[in-house]
């Protein structure tokens, strides 16, 4: 397998990393940076989930959110969906997105105590989701959470992780993807990882979403990339993370992502100045310095502008 000559990327910090800041974001600044976002070249954003409000109150103004964003129309806004109470909500303002994502974890003890149900369970309630997602013409997005190992559980067998990617795709799921949830994944188990998945699920597109937490995110990504994989989520300014390993960091920094492929030459669709302005914009909104290299360094400068200073 050749390396891909270009990537898609779908930014994730509006969902995955506004949800864990502890602090309120008002409706109005989750627009504004949503719509930066917008103008840096994405074509996929996501930007809400239909999740209870009292279980993650950041989120708890969605439709607000939806319905004031201003994007280019070739901007595909994507929705959480966690169960079918939620995708009720979501359907009430079905014309204000176009894809929505349903998940699962791979281990049984993390999917329980992210949303008190049996992986069973689960995928009974997300065939079910998928079948009325499909009716309303929206695109089918499936994640597998913890596919790369559980704090809880250890290691992750690679088979229960595919299989489970199976049944998405028999539910008619365009896209699925595969949580490094709390970064446990090395680059050569992705490389292993998506030989595998890539070989078997074949006409679905496979997505990688790795979190940075012990500093292999970039790595894995790079790996990932190398035996075929064309489709990655990061989040802006590294936002994000899980409460488990408690301090774990967030998402791989998409401006971090985005530098490195088009180092490489592979093609990201990406104005990565705007990225890193978007990013820099929440962080001076978060008012906490971020983790992001890029929003420091920012993007190389192969002109030698620097020449002549000491
Ligand atoms: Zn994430």
């Amino acid at each position: 397998m050749t390396r891909p000559g270009s990537v898609k990327i779908r930014e994730v910090g509006p969902r995955d990393g506004f949800q864990n800041e502890p602090e309120i974001i008002p409706t109005a600044e989750k627009i504004r940076l949503i719509d930066s976002l917008g103008r840096a070249g994405f074509t996929r954003i996501e930007v809400a989930s239909f999740v209870r409000p009292d279980v993650i109150p950041q989120l708890a103004d969605g439709v607000e959110v939806l319905k004031g964003i201003d994007v280019p129309d070739d901007v595909a806004l994507m929705v959480l969906i966690p169960n079918s109470k939620g995708l009720d909500n979501a359907l009430r303002v079905r014309e204000l997105f176009h894809e929505a994502s349903i998940f699962v974890s791979a281990s049984e003890t993390h999917n329980r105590k992210n949303i008190n149900r049996t992986v069973a369970e689960t995928m009974a309630d997300d065939r079910v989701m998928a079948k009325r997602i499909l009716e309303e013409g929206l695109t089918l997005n499936a994640v597998i959470a913890t596919s790369f190992g559980c704090p809880y559980e250890g290691k992750i067998d690679l088979e229960s992780v595919l299989t489970l990617a199976e049944q998405f795709a028999d539910m008619g799921a365009t896209e699925i993807g595969f949580g490094d949830t709390t970064g446990m994944a090395n680059p050569a188990y992705v490389a292993d990882f998506f030989s595998a998945a890539l070989d078997r699920l074949r006409g679905v597109e496979l997505t990688a979403h790795f979190h940075n937490t012990r500093g292999q995110g970039l790595a894995n990504a790079y790996a990932a990339l190398e035996v075929g994989c064309s489709s990655f989520e990061s989040s802006f300014g590294e936002l994000g993370g899980c409460p488990v390993p408690v301090g774990s960091t967030g998402n791989i920094a998409t401006e971090d992502l985005v530098s490195m492929f088009e180092e490489m030459g592979v093609d990201t669709g990406l104005d990565l100045e705007r990225v890193i302005e978007s990013a820099r914009e929440a962080q001076a909104f978060l008012g906490r310095k971020l983790t992001s290299h890029s929003i420091l360094a920012g993007p190389v400068d192969w002109t030698g502008s620097l020449a002549g200073h000491p």
